[in-house]
Formats: structure tokens, C-alpha cells, sequence
């Protein structure tokens, strides 16, 4: 069966994705990580990173705001990709233009609805902007250096090419190896 793009953003449809694998949201997961060839610390998202929405369901924090845009209480699918202020990010991800979410999308439904949906190394480039995505975040919110959102996706894209080429035998690409890991 052939989910259309219209409904991708329903959950029926991850459920029906979840049945027609046969698999457990567990089994899904793990399975997931596998597949795609990302370096291992980028594999380490998940629906409980500390954003202040979850540091406030586990009474950390108060407030549940989100720093950056101050309008909406910081989801992990808010902190990730919904933040009104990741606006030009995804503008400059033609590839989920079929995949809507919102802020209470579970994180990792999301993830699968991604795995069904994008050729691979969309799905690779995917992980690596939300790992930096996520490194943007903590040094916006911990008062470090800013990174320009529009420096996101190349950063992305040089570093994905530079893991690509280790792993092939190829030789890294000038610059990326200079540049810091996100934490
Ligand atoms: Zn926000």
C-alpha cells in the first residue's frame, strides 16, 4: 500500500506504517538506527532531550517556554523542526515537503514516518540537521555563540559528505574537519 502525501501527517497513518511492518514501535526504532550511516553520536536523538517542556513535565522547570521563538511551549517536535524560527530550515528541505507535524507529533513517530517516506540519504542529511539543529539550540539558550541558521544546512551537507568519504576510503574535504562537533 502506498501512504499519498496528503495524509502523512495523520497518525493513522504511522499506525498503518507500524502494522504493515509487523513491527514493534521498539523493534521499528532500533531497526532504524541501524539503516541509516550516520557517525553514532548523531543516532542519540530521542522524544526525552531536555527541552523545557520536558524539563518541566519532570519538574525542572517552571516555565515550558521556548527561548528561541517565546510563543510555544518547547516539544521535542517544537525544539526539532516546528519552532516557528526553523522556518528557512525547512524551506530549504524540499524533501519533507509531503510530511506535515506539528508540536505534538511524537518525536519518534516522526522519525519512522521519515524512514518510510525519504530516499536514504535524505533521511541522512535529515539526522545531521537535527543534531546540529539541536547544538544550535544549546548555545542560543546557554548564551555561547549563535549559529546563522542559513550556515545549518551546508554545515550539514559538508559534514554528512566528509562521513561518507571516511567510511569509503575517500579523502575529507578542506574546512569541515576544523569545525567543532556539535555536543
Ligand atoms: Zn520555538
Amino acid at each position: 500500500m502506498v501512504v499519498s502525501p496528503a495524509s502523512m501527517d495523520a497518525n493513522a497513518t504511522v499506525d498503518t506504517l507500524r502494522t504493515q511492518s509487523g513491527l514493534s514501535l521498539s523493534e521499528s526504532w532500533w531497526k532504524f538506527l541501524c539503516r541509516i550511516q550516520v557517525p553514532a553520536k548523531v543516532k542519540l536523538f530521542h522524544n526525552g532531550i531536555p527541552t523545557n517542556s520536558n524539563l518541566a513535565k519532570r519538574g525542572v522547570l517552571v516555565d515550558s517556554l521556548c527561548l528561541i521563538c517565546r510563543r510555544r511551549s518547547e516539544s521535542t517536535m517544537h525544539s526539532y523542526w516546528c519552532c516557528p524560527a526553523l522556518k528557512v530550515i525547512r524551506a530549504g528541505c524540499p524533501f519533507m515537503r509531503g510530511i506535515k507535524v506539528n508540536d505534538n507529533f511524537d518525536f519518534i513517530d516522526f522519525m519512522l514516518l521519515c524512514r518510510d517516506k525519504l530516499a536514504k540519504a535524505d533521511l541522512e542529511l535529515l539526522c545531521l540537521l537535527l543534531w546540529r539543529l539541536w547544538h544550535r539550540r544549546n548555545c542560543s539558550v546557554h548564551g555561547s555563540t549563535s549559529l546563522p541558521y542559513t550556515d545549518i544546512i551546508p554545515w550539514s551537507e559538508s559534514f554528512l559528505s566528509d562521513f561518507r568519504n571516511a567510511n569509503s576510503g575517500g579523502i575529507p574535504s578542506a574546512g569541515v574537519s576544523k569545525m567543532a562537533a556539535p555536543s
